[in-house]
């Protein structure tokens, strides 16, 4: 696909922006703290990153879904976890709300998110309800103009340092799997709500993940999002695009893991000349700029699809999804085997490239969920 002039530029100020903020001094200190960055995210907000996706009126930029991919992609080359810092409101957070809120609730919940005054985080996973979402067990009980919720949420990217999250939670038990599933917008300084301890992750380090605890929460009726009993299309409908910005977060990796095993195979000699001069190495850096190439085009198109409202589109952000996080994972395993012993010291970049790329193929719907829904489509 040919970018235009004004899509050329813009995937520059992405670059411009990236490689200006996003310092090594600020890189290392989000992992050795784990913690949330607000100066950065703030910055971000300030910048309009925050709302790429989201439209004019309600806070945003009004770009559109390659805009979006473009963005994710050129913050992953340098940061994977200032990527998804970004990518939040811009998907998950602002998604189902733009999808199903009331004008009321998009005024109220998604401008101060785009504008990156409130952050609100998306809460499907339960710990006995990961790749199958619809075993929901949180339960929704209505009570006059209340909802009462009870459960436990578990992975929730960003909850400990959130203002809200977007809670699935089952309202009508009697309905089976995903069906009877509602959503709801939880404040989380309610009674009774509380996050889990930050968990210790392998990647991604500095932002953090934890557990939502709901302890009968009580839950305003105005804060029901969509309608009732039918929450589980809209969480599908959200996780579509926010595959394509984890696919676009993973071709981003990779490309970082090139860039620094290019770099690396022309400085380092051995047998007194650049391992670069080694076909095993040269053809290793040579792969791994085809299948870049190759998940960049299809990420790419499927935005330009996805925003053209073919209906193929969930199985192309699978697809997307799919290779790309897979084609991720074999990049930085050969950046780390360019870099010989060096790729496996903290103080070289692929260290951390290779540990971040390890969660694409799982959140978001792990691989063989994304297979799940492609051969579905194949096969109905
Ligand atoms: C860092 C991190 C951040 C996350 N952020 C969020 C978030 O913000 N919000 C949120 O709601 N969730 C989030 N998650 C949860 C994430 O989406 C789930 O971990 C993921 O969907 C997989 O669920 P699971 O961990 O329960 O694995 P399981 O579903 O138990 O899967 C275990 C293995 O079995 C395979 N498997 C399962 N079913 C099948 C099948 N039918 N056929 C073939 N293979 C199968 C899986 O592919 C996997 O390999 C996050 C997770 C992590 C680690």
């Amino acid at each position: 696909m040919v970018l235009t002039e004004k899509q050329q530029m813009l995937r520059k100020l992405f670059r411009q922006f990236a490689e200006t903020e996003f310092t090594d001094e600020l890189l290392d200190r989000l992992e050795e703290t784990g913690e949330f960055d607000r100066a950065i995210h703030d910055k971000m907000a300030r910048c309009g990153f925050l709302g790429v996706k989201i439209p004019v009126e309600y806070g945003g930029q009004g770009g559109d879904s390659l805009a979006y991919a473009m963005m994710v992609e050129e913050f992953a080359r340098v940061s994977p976890v200032l990527s998804i810092y970004a990518n939040t409101s811009n998907s998950l957070g602002a998604g189902p709300l733009l999808y199903c809120g009331t004008e009321e609730q998009k005024r109220n919940y998604v401008i101060p998110v785009a504008k990156g005054e409130k952050i609100l985080v998306f809460a499907l996973t339960e710990p006995g309800a990961g790749s199958d979402a619809g075993g929901t067990l949180t339960s929704a009980v209505q009570a006059g103009d209340e909802f009462i919720l009870n459960g436990r949420k578990t992975f929730i990217s960003g909850a400990p340092f959130a203002d809200y999250a977007v809670v699935y939670a089952k309202t009508d038990p009697s309905q089976k799997g995903s069906k009877g599933i509602s959503m709801f917008l939880v404040d989380m300084k309610l009674p009774g709500v509380s996050c889990g301890k930050p968990e210790h992750k392998m990647g991604i380090v500095g932002y953090p993940t934890s557990d939502i605890i709901l302890e009968d929460v009580h839950v305003h009726k105005s804060d029901l999002l969509g309608p009732l009993h039918k929450g589980f299309s809209t969480a599908m409908k959200t996780l579509d695009g926010g595959r394509l910005g984890m696919a676009a977060q993973a071709v981003g990796i990779a490309q970082g893991c090139l860039d620094a095993s290019v770099k690396y195979a022309k400085e380092r000699k051995q047998f007194g000349k650049p391992i670069a001069k080694f076909q095993a190495i040269s053809f290793m850096l040579a792969d791994m700029a085809t299948e870049i190439e190759a998940a960049r085009q299809l990420v790419y198109s499927t935005a330009v699809r996805k925003d053209a409202g073919d209906p193929e589109s969930a199985k192309l952000c699978a697809m997307s999804k799919l290779y790309a996080a897979e084609m991720c994972n074999r990049a930085a395993y050969k950046a780390v085997q360019i870099h010989g012993g060096y790729g496996y010291i903290k103080e070289y970049k692929v260290e951390r490239f290779y540990r971040d790329a390890r969660i694409t193929s799982i959140y978001e719907g792990t691989s063989q969920v994304q297979q799940m829904v492609i051969s579905g489509s194949l096969l109905k």
